[in-house]
């Protein structure tokens, strides 16, 4: 479950650069479910990413939990390669780079990051904990912010015959690690920015790239689309996934020209799918919590109606939404903070000035 193995009580201990630079997250050890947390965050969007160093900051024992298997939330997922122009601090920001120096700040103090981890249900313990569940485990935490934005992302599958038995063995959503596609022959499937940039970027390790995409016009970034016209990448336009086959792993895949109905047989060990991604609020409608059509209802405290439980950033329903990273970054300071003196009285909610404390 955990990615980022925490140290114990949140104390300060320097950042990973290596995830921090965009590399992979490095893997923890397996931690125990029974291990209780001061503060989970659900959602490791740009909210949820500044509410993580916040915690941090206020010595809490902080975990992050994100459905997509990468940090960033909409940033990630829908909009990598675009310019902001109102993040505080930058006058022009490409969003993934936004995103790398978000992880590297919440980062700084190790907070276990759980990637790829939807959280399904929201209890009590017996011991008068929250309990979160999700598809691969349990959370037990003291208290929770949700920054879930619009909802939990999950890659859009594809559609053709065979895909879903060999996915995880030929067929995948995310790039892991480009190690996975050491050798292979890779059919990419997807015309947005990341299919562009993957097939860009595993030219180094792949043996041989193909890439498809159902319309003749892509989507990515125009720089990106001309560099991979230039490069050795095969391009098919406008091409899509007929079937795919393989006894045990894949080995092959049937695309068609979606005009003329031109068949190609391609002999591939290797699909990646980036055919963009959905959101679903889903489950957290079943977790008690007082809602309206634009969200979770908080008070200027950030707090829900159950104690404890606090809601940050789009998910957050106020009297004027405001759905910007500006705002989810000054809702989470005061979710945090909040939360902070929620688990210890004794401590003020105001957190000083990070000027006289780091
Ligand atoms: P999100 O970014 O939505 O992140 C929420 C995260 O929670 C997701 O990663 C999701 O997977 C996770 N999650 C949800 N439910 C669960 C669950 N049950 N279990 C586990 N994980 C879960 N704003 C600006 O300020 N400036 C801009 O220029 C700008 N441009 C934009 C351009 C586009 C095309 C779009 C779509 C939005 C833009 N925005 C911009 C809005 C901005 O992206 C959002 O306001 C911001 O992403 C909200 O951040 P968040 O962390 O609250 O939520």
């Amino acid at each position: 479950m955990g990615l980022t193995e925490d140290p114990g009580n949140g104390a300060a201990t320097p950042a990973h650069e290596a995830s921090a630079a965009g590399e992979p997250l490095a893997e923890g050890a397996a931690e125990a479910e029974d291990e209780l947390y001061d503060i989970t965050i659900i959602g490791a969007g740009p909210t949820g990413l500044f509410g993580a160093f916040y915690a941090g900051m206020r010595t809490m024992k902080t975990k992050l939990i994100d459905a997509l298997a990468e940090p960033g939330g909409q940033l990630t997922a829908l909009y990598p390669e675009k310019y902001i122009y109102d993040a505080p601090g930058f006058p022009k920001i490409i969003s993934k780079d936004l995103v790398k120096v978000l992880v590297e700040q919440a980062l700084q103090w190790n907070p276990t990051m759980c990637l790829d981890e939807r959280v399904v249900t929201l209890d009590k313990s017996d011991e008068g904990h929250w309990v979160l569940v999700t598809d691969k485990g349990r959370h037990l935490t003291r208290s929770i912010v949700i920054c879930a934005g619009v909802g939990a992302f999950a890659p859009n599958k594809l559609n053709a015959p065979g895909v879903d038995d060999l996915e995880g063995v030929g067929v995948h959503y995310f790039v892991k690690e480009k190690a996975a596609f050491k050798d292979k022959n890779l059919l990419i499937v997807g015309g947005g920015d990341s299919a562009v940039d993957w097939a860009l970027n595993l030219q180094d390790v792949a043996r041989s790239i193909t890439l498809i995409h159902r319309r003749d016009e892509f989507r990515a970034h125009e720089g990106s689309v001309q560099e991979l016209m230039k490069s050795p990448v095969r391009v098919l336009t406008p091409y899509e996934v007929k079937q795919v086959s393989g006894d045990g792993k894949l080995e092959q895949c049937v695309v068609y020209h979606n005009k003329t109905k031109e068949e190609e047989t391609l002999d591939v060990d290797a699909i990646l799918v980036n055919v963009g991604f959905k959101a679903d609020i889903g489950p957290i409608r079943e977790w008690g919590l007082a809602l309206e059509k634009r969200g979770i209802i908080v008070n200027n405290k950030m707090e829900t109606n159950l104690p404890g439980v606090f809601a940050a950033g789009d998910i957050a329903a106020e009297e004027v939404k405001m759905n910007l990273i500006a705002t989810g970054y000054g809702q989470a300071a005061m979710a945090v903070n909040v939360a902070k003196n929620y688990i210890d009285p004794k401590s003020s909610i105001f957190p000083g000035h990070s000027s006289e404390k780091m």
